[in-house]
Protein backbone atom coordinates (compact mmCIF):
# COMPACT_ATOMS: atom_id res chain seq x y z
CA UNK A 1 0.00 0.00 0.00
CA UNK A 2 1.27 3.52 -1.05
CA UNK A 3 0.89 6.52 1.36
CA UNK A 4 0.73 9.03 -1.72
CA UNK A 5 0.44 7.96 -5.57
CA UNK A 6 1.49 10.64 -7.78
CA UNK A 7 -0.01 10.52 -11.11
CA UNK A 8 1.47 12.07 -13.87
CA UNK A 9 5.53 13.92 -14.20
CA UNK A 10 5.02 17.04 -15.60
CA UNK A 11 5.60 20.51 -13.32
CA UNK A 12 2.84 19.24 -10.97
CA UNK A 13 3.20 16.07 -10.58
CA UNK A 14 7.66 16.11 -9.57
CA UNK A 15 6.24 19.49 -7.03
CA UNK A 16 4.04 17.25 -5.91
CA UNK A 17 6.39 14.53 -5.22
CA UNK A 18 9.20 16.44 -4.05
CA UNK A 19 7.19 17.68 -1.46
CA UNK A 20 5.89 14.91 -0.05
CA UNK A 21 9.01 13.14 -0.37
CA UNK A 22 10.23 15.68 2.18
CA UNK A 23 7.53 14.98 4.97
CA UNK A 24 9.12 11.17 4.53
CA UNK A 25 6.07 9.93 2.53
CA UNK A 26 8.09 7.75 -0.24
CA UNK A 27 5.76 9.45 -3.18
CA UNK A 28 5.08 6.94 -6.11
CA UNK A 29 5.02 9.05 -9.21
CA UNK A 30 3.24 7.51 -12.54
CA UNK A 31 5.06 8.47 -15.28
CA UNK A 32 2.50 7.88 -17.69
CA UNK A 33 2.49 7.80 -21.55
CA UNK A 34 4.83 10.97 -21.62
CA UNK A 35 7.00 10.93 -18.77
CA UNK A 36 7.95 14.91 -17.72
CA UNK A 37 4.96 16.05 -19.61
CA UNK A 38 4.47 18.80 -22.36
CA UNK A 39 7.44 21.03 -20.97
CA UNK A 40 9.60 18.57 -22.46
CA UNK A 41 8.37 19.32 -26.25
CA UNK A 42 9.52 23.02 -25.11
CA UNK A 43 12.34 24.17 -26.53
CA UNK A 44 13.53 27.21 -24.08
CA UNK A 45 11.23 27.91 -21.01
CA UNK A 46 12.14 31.56 -20.22
CA UNK A 47 9.47 32.25 -17.56
CA UNK A 48 10.87 29.42 -15.17
CA UNK A 49 12.11 32.12 -12.15
CA UNK A 50 15.44 31.20 -11.29
CA UNK A 51 17.03 30.87 -14.65
CA UNK A 52 17.88 34.07 -16.06
CA UNK A 53 19.31 32.69 -19.69
CA UNK A 54 16.54 30.35 -19.84
CA UNK A 55 16.29 26.93 -19.76
CA UNK A 56 15.56 23.43 -22.02
CA UNK A 57 11.88 22.01 -21.33
CA UNK A 58 12.98 18.89 -20.82
CA UNK A 59 16.30 19.44 -18.66
CA UNK A 60 14.28 21.48 -16.16
CA UNK A 61 11.94 18.50 -15.67
CA UNK A 62 14.90 16.00 -15.53
CA UNK A 63 16.33 18.11 -12.52
CA UNK A 64 13.04 18.14 -11.11
CA UNK A 65 13.06 14.40 -11.40
CA UNK A 66 16.29 14.22 -10.17
CA UNK A 67 15.57 16.78 -6.71
CA UNK A 68 12.64 14.66 -5.98
CA UNK A 69 14.52 11.30 -6.01
CA UNK A 70 16.51 12.47 -3.72
CA UNK A 71 14.43 12.75 -0.86
CA UNK A 72 12.88 9.81 -1.81
CA UNK A 73 10.50 9.53 -4.57
CA UNK A 74 10.07 7.12 -6.85
CA UNK A 75 9.12 6.94 -10.50
CA UNK A 76 7.16 4.10 -12.80
CA UNK A 77 6.68 4.16 -16.20
CA UNK A 78 3.41 3.01 -16.07
CA UNK A 79 0.82 4.19 -16.96
CA UNK A 80 -3.45 4.41 -15.30
CA UNK A 81 -5.67 2.07 -17.27
CA UNK A 82 -8.40 2.84 -14.59
CA UNK A 83 -9.44 4.14 -11.16
CA UNK A 84 -11.62 3.21 -7.84
CA UNK A 85 -11.87 5.98 -5.58
CA UNK A 86 -15.53 4.76 -4.15
CA UNK A 87 -13.85 3.42 -0.52
CA UNK A 88 -10.35 4.57 0.58
CA UNK A 89 -7.71 2.75 0.11
CA UNK A 90 -8.36 3.91 -3.36
CA UNK A 91 -7.35 1.27 -6.10
CA UNK A 92 -5.60 2.21 -9.52
CA UNK A 93 -5.02 -0.24 -12.31
CA UNK A 94 -1.93 0.21 -14.16
CA UNK A 95 -0.62 -1.59 -17.11
CA UNK A 96 -2.99 -4.63 -15.65
CA UNK A 97 -2.09 -4.63 -11.95
CA UNK A 98 -3.99 -3.15 -9.00
CA UNK A 99 -1.99 -0.65 -6.83
CA UNK A 100 -3.50 0.61 -3.60
CA UNK A 101 -3.00 4.75 -2.33
CA UNK A 102 -4.10 6.36 0.64
CA UNK A 103 -3.81 9.54 -0.68
CA UNK A 104 -3.60 10.09 -4.77
CA UNK A 105 -2.65 13.31 -6.30
CA UNK A 106 -4.20 13.92 -9.62
CA UNK A 107 -1.81 15.80 -12.03
CA UNK A 108 -2.24 14.37 -15.49
CA UNK A 109 -1.94 17.51 -17.13
CA UNK A 110 -3.13 18.47 -20.66
CA UNK A 111 -2.69 17.08 -24.27
CA UNK A 112 -2.99 18.94 -27.53
CA UNK A 113 -5.96 19.70 -29.21
CA UNK A 114 -6.80 18.52 -32.73
CA UNK A 115 -8.30 20.74 -35.67
CA UNK A 116 -11.12 17.74 -36.52
CA UNK A 117 -10.45 18.32 -40.31
CA UNK A 118 -10.22 16.77 -42.98
CA UNK A 119 -6.63 15.08 -43.67
CA UNK A 120 -5.17 15.55 -39.79
CA UNK A 121 -5.42 12.28 -37.95
CA UNK A 122 -4.45 10.42 -41.65
CA UNK A 123 -1.51 12.62 -42.02
CA UNK A 124 0.21 12.52 -38.22
CA UNK A 125 3.51 11.90 -38.35
CA UNK A 126 3.34 12.20 -42.33
CA UNK A 127 3.81 16.28 -42.19
CA UNK A 128 0.97 16.97 -39.51
CA UNK A 129 2.87 17.64 -35.70
CA UNK A 130 1.88 19.21 -32.66
CA UNK A 131 5.39 19.59 -31.45
CA UNK A 132 7.57 21.65 -33.31
CA UNK A 133 10.39 21.03 -30.83
CA UNK A 134 10.28 17.37 -31.52
CA UNK A 135 9.84 17.53 -35.45
CA UNK A 136 10.84 20.23 -36.88
CA UNK A 137 14.23 19.71 -37.53
CA UNK A 138 13.21 16.80 -39.96
CA UNK A 139 14.55 16.52 -43.28
CA UNK A 140 11.14 16.78 -44.77
CA UNK A 141 10.37 20.26 -43.49
CA UNK A 142 14.22 21.94 -44.33
CA UNK A 143 13.71 24.92 -46.65
CA UNK A 144 10.72 24.08 -47.44
CA UNK A 145 7.57 26.38 -46.54
CA UNK A 146 5.40 25.46 -43.10
CA UNK A 147 2.19 26.52 -41.87
CA UNK A 148 1.41 26.88 -38.31
CA UNK A 149 -2.34 27.00 -36.74
CA UNK A 150 -3.04 29.23 -33.83
CA UNK A 151 -2.56 32.54 -32.16
CA UNK A 152 -1.19 31.68 -28.76
CA UNK A 153 1.91 31.22 -27.51
CA UNK A 154 2.00 28.36 -28.28
CA UNK A 155 1.67 28.84 -32.22
CA UNK A 156 3.81 31.86 -31.71
CA UNK A 157 6.54 29.60 -29.99
CA UNK A 158 6.44 27.33 -32.87
CA UNK A 159 6.73 29.55 -35.12
CA UNK A 160 10.00 30.76 -34.09
CA UNK A 161 11.50 27.41 -33.44
CA UNK A 162 10.56 26.43 -37.27
CA UNK A 163 12.09 29.67 -38.58
CA UNK A 164 15.09 27.63 -38.65
CA UNK A 165 14.39 25.14 -40.77
CA UNK A 166 11.73 26.54 -42.94
CA UNK A 167 11.57 28.25 -45.86
CA UNK A 168 8.63 30.85 -45.31
CA UNK A 169 6.31 30.07 -41.72
CA UNK A 170 2.73 31.04 -42.27
CA UNK A 171 0.68 31.59 -39.03
CA UNK A 172 -2.94 30.61 -39.60
CA UNK A 173 -4.95 32.64 -37.18
CA UNK A 174 -8.73 32.85 -36.81
CA UNK A 175 -8.64 36.20 -36.22
CA UNK A 176 -6.95 39.13 -36.49
CA UNK A 177 -5.17 39.55 -33.29
CA UNK A 178 -2.92 37.20 -31.06
CA UNK A 179 -4.17 36.06 -28.19
CA UNK A 180 -0.10 35.52 -27.23
CA UNK A 181 1.65 37.29 -24.74
CA UNK A 182 2.65 41.26 -25.79
CA UNK A 183 6.22 39.92 -25.81
CA UNK A 184 5.53 36.68 -28.10
CA UNK A 185 3.42 38.90 -30.44
CA UNK A 186 5.76 41.86 -30.90
CA UNK A 187 8.45 38.53 -31.34
CA UNK A 188 6.83 37.03 -34.29
CA UNK A 189 5.14 39.97 -35.86
CA UNK A 190 8.59 41.29 -36.23
CA UNK A 191 9.91 38.10 -37.55
CA UNK A 192 10.23 38.89 -41.24
CA UNK A 193 10.00 35.44 -42.08
CA UNK A 194 6.90 34.74 -40.24
CA UNK A 195 3.66 35.74 -42.29
CA UNK A 196 0.31 35.63 -40.65
CA UNK A 197 -2.37 34.88 -42.13
CA UNK A 198 -5.47 36.51 -40.82
CA UNK A 199 -9.01 35.37 -40.33
CA UNK A 200 -8.39 31.99 -41.49
CA UNK A 201 -9.18 28.99 -40.51
CA UNK A 202 -7.76 25.54 -42.49
CA UNK A 203 -10.27 23.68 -43.22
CA UNK A 204 -8.41 20.38 -44.83
CA UNK A 205 -5.22 19.19 -45.10
CA UNK A 206 -3.99 18.36 -48.11
CA UNK A 207 -2.67 15.19 -49.66
CA UNK A 208 -4.24 12.21 -47.67
CA UNK A 209 -3.96 10.24 -51.39
CA UNK A 210 -0.11 10.63 -51.29
CA UNK A 211 0.57 10.38 -47.75
CA UNK A 212 2.18 13.11 -47.19
CA UNK A 213 1.19 17.00 -46.64
CA UNK A 214 1.62 19.52 -49.91
CA UNK A 215 -0.93 22.13 -48.69
CA UNK A 216 -3.47 23.09 -46.61
CA UNK A 217 -7.12 24.53 -47.82
CA UNK A 218 -8.16 27.53 -46.49
CA UNK A 219 -11.45 29.59 -45.51
CA UNK A 220 -11.49 33.61 -45.07
CA UNK A 221 -13.48 33.44 -42.22
CA UNK A 222 -14.50 37.02 -43.18
CA UNK A 223 -14.84 36.87 -46.75
CA UNK A 224 -15.66 32.98 -47.04
CA UNK A 225 -13.01 33.19 -49.80
CA UNK A 226 -11.39 29.43 -50.54
CA UNK A 227 -7.47 29.50 -51.59
CA UNK A 228 -4.95 26.38 -50.98
CA UNK A 229 -1.84 27.21 -49.89
CA UNK A 230 1.00 24.87 -50.51
CA UNK A 231 3.37 23.48 -47.43
CA UNK A 232 5.41 20.80 -46.34
CA UNK A 233 4.29 20.58 -42.82
CA UNK A 234 1.69 21.71 -40.56
CA UNK A 235 2.13 22.48 -36.78
CA UNK A 236 -1.32 22.49 -34.98
CA UNK A 237 -0.87 24.88 -31.42
CA UNK A 238 -4.46 25.49 -30.78
CA UNK A 239 -4.09 24.70 -26.95
CA UNK A 240 -4.71 21.63 -24.80
CA UNK A 241 -7.80 19.57 -23.49
CA UNK A 242 -7.19 18.11 -20.01
CA UNK A 243 -5.99 14.60 -19.56
CA UNK A 244 -9.25 13.49 -17.42
CA UNK A 245 -10.64 10.81 -19.37
CA UNK A 246 -9.93 7.69 -16.96
CA UNK A 247 -11.29 9.67 -14.14
CA UNK A 248 -14.67 10.27 -15.47
CA UNK A 249 -17.38 9.39 -12.80
CA UNK A 250 -15.24 8.74 -10.09
CA UNK A 251 -14.67 12.88 -9.90
CA UNK A 252 -16.13 15.95 -10.31
CA UNK A 253 -15.18 17.52 -12.80
CA UNK A 254 -16.54 20.80 -14.94
CA UNK A 255 -18.36 20.82 -19.06
CA UNK A 256 -14.59 21.05 -20.33
CA UNK A 257 -13.27 17.85 -18.19
CA UNK A 258 -11.23 20.59 -16.18
CA UNK A 259 -11.35 18.40 -12.24
CA UNK A 260 -12.75 20.83 -10.02
CA UNK A 261 -10.64 22.33 -7.03
CA UNK A 262 -11.94 23.46 -3.83
CA UNK A 263 -10.26 24.48 -0.70
CA UNK A 264 -6.67 24.07 -2.04
CA UNK A 265 -5.95 21.43 -3.89
CA UNK A 266 -8.46 18.92 -2.59
CA UNK A 267 -11.10 17.52 -4.99
CA UNK A 268 -14.86 16.22 -4.34
CA UNK A 269 -13.23 12.95 -3.35
CA UNK A 270 -11.36 13.13 0.56
CA UNK A 271 -7.45 12.10 -0.21
CA UNK A 272 -7.84 12.70 -3.88
CA UNK A 273 -5.71 15.81 -4.97
CA UNK A 274 -4.94 17.68 -7.93
CA UNK A 275 -2.71 19.74 -9.14
CA UNK A 276 -1.68 21.61 -12.36
CA UNK A 277 -3.47 21.60 -16.06
CA UNK A 278 -5.78 18.75 -15.62
CA UNK A 279 -7.59 20.98 -13.02
CA UNK A 280 -6.50 24.77 -14.02
CA UNK A 281 -7.72 26.53 -17.79
CA UNK A 282 -6.57 30.05 -16.93
CA UNK A 283 -2.92 30.06 -16.20
CA UNK A 284 -1.31 26.72 -17.87
CA UNK A 285 1.90 28.19 -16.85
CA UNK A 286 4.96 26.03 -15.85
CA UNK A 287 5.18 27.90 -12.82
CA UNK A 288 1.56 27.51 -11.29
CA UNK A 289 1.61 24.02 -12.36
CA UNK A 290 4.71 23.61 -9.69
CA UNK A 291 2.75 26.07 -7.04
CA UNK A 292 -0.41 23.55 -7.36
CA UNK A 293 2.03 20.91 -7.26
CA UNK A 294 2.93 22.08 -3.90
CA UNK A 295 -0.50 22.52 -2.14
CA UNK A 296 -1.22 19.46 -3.02
CA UNK A 297 1.74 17.91 -1.57
CA UNK A 298 0.77 19.68 2.02
CA UNK A 299 -2.96 19.13 1.43
CA UNK A 300 -1.87 15.26 0.96
CA UNK A 301 -0.10 15.17 3.86
CA UNK A 302 -2.09 17.00 6.70
CA UNK A 303 -4.53 14.80 5.58
CA UNK A 304 -2.85 11.51 6.49
CA UNK A 305 -1.88 13.43 9.55
CA UNK A 306 -5.03 13.89 10.14
CA UNK A 307 -6.01 10.12 9.54
CA UNK A 308 -3.27 8.94 11.83
CA UNK A 309 -3.86 11.16 14.89
P1 LIG B 1 -4.11 29.13 -25.99
O1 LIG B 1 -3.52 30.32 -25.32
O2 LIG B 1 -5.41 28.57 -25.51
O3 LIG B 1 -4.27 29.51 -27.52
C1 LIG B 1 -4.86 28.63 -28.43
C2 LIG B 1 -4.95 29.34 -29.77
O4 LIG B 1 -5.51 28.45 -30.71
C3 LIG B 1 -5.85 30.57 -29.73
O5 LIG B 1 -5.29 31.60 -30.51
C4 LIG B 1 -7.15 30.05 -30.33
O6 LIG B 1 -7.84 31.02 -31.06
C5 LIG B 1 -6.67 29.01 -31.30
N1 LIG B 1 -7.64 27.94 -31.49
C6 LIG B 1 -8.27 27.20 -30.55
N2 LIG B 1 -9.07 26.26 -31.11
C7 LIG B 1 -8.93 26.43 -32.45
C8 LIG B 1 -9.49 25.78 -33.58
N3 LIG B 1 -10.34 24.75 -33.44
N4 LIG B 1 -9.13 26.21 -34.80
C9 LIG B 1 -8.26 27.24 -34.94
N5 LIG B 1 -7.69 27.89 -33.92
C10 LIG B 1 -8.03 27.49 -32.69
O7 LIG B 1 -3.11 27.88 -26.02
P2 LIG B 1 -1.51 27.84 -26.04
O8 LIG B 1 -0.95 28.79 -27.02
O9 LIG B 1 -1.18 26.40 -26.18
O10 LIG B 1 -1.10 28.32 -24.60
C11 LIG B 1 -1.59 27.62 -23.45
C12 LIG B 1 -1.02 28.27 -22.19
O11 LIG B 1 0.37 28.01 -22.13
C13 LIG B 1 -1.20 29.78 -22.18
O12 LIG B 1 -1.48 30.18 -20.86
C14 LIG B 1 0.14 30.29 -22.61
O13 LIG B 1 0.44 31.57 -22.07
C15 LIG B 1 1.08 29.23 -22.05
N6 LIG B 1 2.30 29.15 -22.86
C16 LIG B 1 3.32 30.00 -22.54
C17 LIG B 1 4.48 29.99 -23.28
C18 LIG B 1 5.57 30.95 -22.93
O14 LIG B 1 5.33 31.85 -22.17
N7 LIG B 1 6.76 30.77 -23.44
C19 LIG B 1 4.62 29.12 -24.36
C20 LIG B 1 3.57 28.28 -24.67
C21 LIG B 1 2.41 28.32 -23.92
P3 LIG B 1 -8.54 32.30 -30.32
O15 LIG B 1 -7.41 33.22 -30.00
O16 LIG B 1 -9.48 32.81 -31.36
O17 LIG B 1 -9.22 31.73 -29.13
Amino acid sequence: MEKVIVIGSGCAGWTAALYTARANLQPLVLAGKQPGGLLTTTNIVENYPGFPEGVDGYELMTRMQKQAERFGARASFGSVEKVDFSKRPFVLTVDDEKMEAETVIIATGASHRHLGVPGEDLLETKGVTYCATCDGALPVFRNQPLVVVGGGDSACEEAHYLTRFGSQIYLVHRRDSLRASKIMSDRTLSNPKIKPVWDSAVTEILDAEQGRVTGVKLKQLKTGAESLLPCAGVFIAVGHSPSTEIFKGQIEMDAGGYICRKNGAMTNVPGVFVAGDCADHVYRQAITAAGMGCAAAIDAERFLAAQNQ
